[in-house]
């Protein structure tokens, strides 16, 4: 599969067609109040370009993990449909359930130019099963399929692979952005390739490394996982994150990018505590000079100078994991360095999804990257290399 020939909303007509769009509405709701509306906000393009070409739209999406035997109030899609309405300006019709009646009756008197928001698809327990049964009613409703949800992707489900069985398949602007952005970075990147890894453990990014370092020019590990890379090198790590049963892999790694001349980068220095907490006195040691008793919880400033000197120059940046405890303001400073350094460095700069995305955000950079991912776990198997059934349904181009 080549993920950079997949069709787009651009590569269809969708005047006059019922066309049933699988969105990411998986936002945060409490007591009926949406809490953030990101996704929604974020799903605006492809839902509004489908409106102009005079497309019949039937958005449809999961909200939070219902029994999936039928309707349950607290995981309504009718909050989403509410707010819909108010950022596209116009009525945002709601249906009462996935395939029963009224989502078969709302899409067929649906007009040109007009929308509706089937409920959420999880409420059949079928969805996650992916049975073709409900694949088969869902297509029914229409005659495209557009792919928007990137955060869904790595999940082969009803509303994200089966009807594209019965339907042509397409992807909206979101997924077509993370296609672009992360499919290219590892088709064909903009060189030198620079790969930032952190956050907490070896063991949830593998994969990554695994994968990366068949394509990357330089490759940076900080964060906690660095530690168990410290260990492979014999060097003390006191009582900072350590994962004793990768500390045989972590050495491979680092033979292996050797092997491959790749350049590989550790943290030289960190700053220390004795206990985790966002008080906590700290102070500043060199690799490998850690005592007994004191924990890693971000890099130190020779680090930050080391890793930003790194990206500078870089053609492709891709970074996913904080380099510390960067929810405690006194331990972000390595990830607000890199977020820094990526922003400044001029090169294409991706961001996995997740806590790396929460940490540039937070730190007022997202404007600055060239693309941020919108899926967490979906975009860790991207990174990965595995094919994402999601996005493999898709239609390829001719
Ligand atoms: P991940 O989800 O794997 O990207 O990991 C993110 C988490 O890693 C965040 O909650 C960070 O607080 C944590 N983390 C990063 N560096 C360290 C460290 N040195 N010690 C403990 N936790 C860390």
């Amino acid at each position: 599969m080549n993920v950079l020939n997949k069709k787009t909303i651009e590569d269809i007509n969708a005047a006059g067609k019922r066309v049933l769009v699988r969105c990411d509405f998986n936002v945060p709701i409490k007591e009926g109040k949406i809490k953030s509306d990101k996704r929604i906000v974020a799903s605006l393009p492809t839902i509004e370009d489908l409106l102009k070409n005079n497309a019949r739209v039937i958005l449809c999406s999961h909200l939070g993990r219902p029994a999936g035997t039928g309707y349950e109030a607290e995981f309504s899609l009718a909050p989403v449909a509410a707010r819909l309405a108010e950022l596209l300006g116009k009525e945002v019709k709601m249906a009462a359930d996935v395939i029963g009646e009224s989502a078969k009756s709302l899409a067929a008197s649906l007009k040109d130019g007009e929308v509706m928001l089937l409920e959420n698809v999880r409420f059949d327990k079928r969805e996650t099963k992916n049975d073709p049964a409900l694949a088969k009613e869902m297509a029914s409703l229409a005659e495209i399929f557009v792919n928007d949800a990137f955060g869904s992707a790595h999940r082969a489900h009803c509303s994200t692979v089966g009807v594209a069985d019965y339907l042509p398949a397409v992807c909206g602007y979101l997924i077509q952005k993370e296609i672009q952005f992360m499919g290219g970075a590892l088709e064909n990147p903009k060189r030198p390739l620079v790969a930032i890894l952190g956050g907490a453990k070896v063991s949830d990014k593998i994969g990554v490394i695994n994968n990366l370092i068949e394509k990357v020019d330089t490759l940076i590990v900080g964060g906690g996982m660095a530690y168990t890379f410290y260990a492979a090198k014999g060097w003390g790590v006191g009582t900072s994150l350590l994962e004793e049963d990768k500390i045989g892999l972590a050495a491979e790694m680092m033979e292996k990018a050797q092997a491959k001349g790749i350049r590989f980068l550790l943290p030289v220095d960190n700053v220390i505590t004795k206990e985790f907490s966002a008080e906590a006195e700290y102070k500043t040691v060199n690799a490998n000079e850690i005592p007994e008793g004191w924990m890693g919880m971000d890099i130190g400033e020779k680090t930050r100078a080391l890793f930003a000197d790194a990206v500078k120059g870089s053609g492709t940046v891709i970074w996913n994991g904080p380099m510390g405890v960067a929810e405690f303001d006194n331990f972000a400073k390595g990830t607000l360095a890199i977020a820094t350094a990526v922003a400044e460095s001029g090169a294409i700069s991706i961001i996995g999804g997740g806590d790396s995305a929460a940490a540039v955000e937070k730190l007022g950079f997202a404007q600055k990257m060239s693309h941020i991912s919108t899926g967490g776990g979906a975009s860790l198997e991207f990174l990965e290399g595995i094919e994402l059934p999601g996005i493999a349904a898709l239609n390829e181009k001719e």
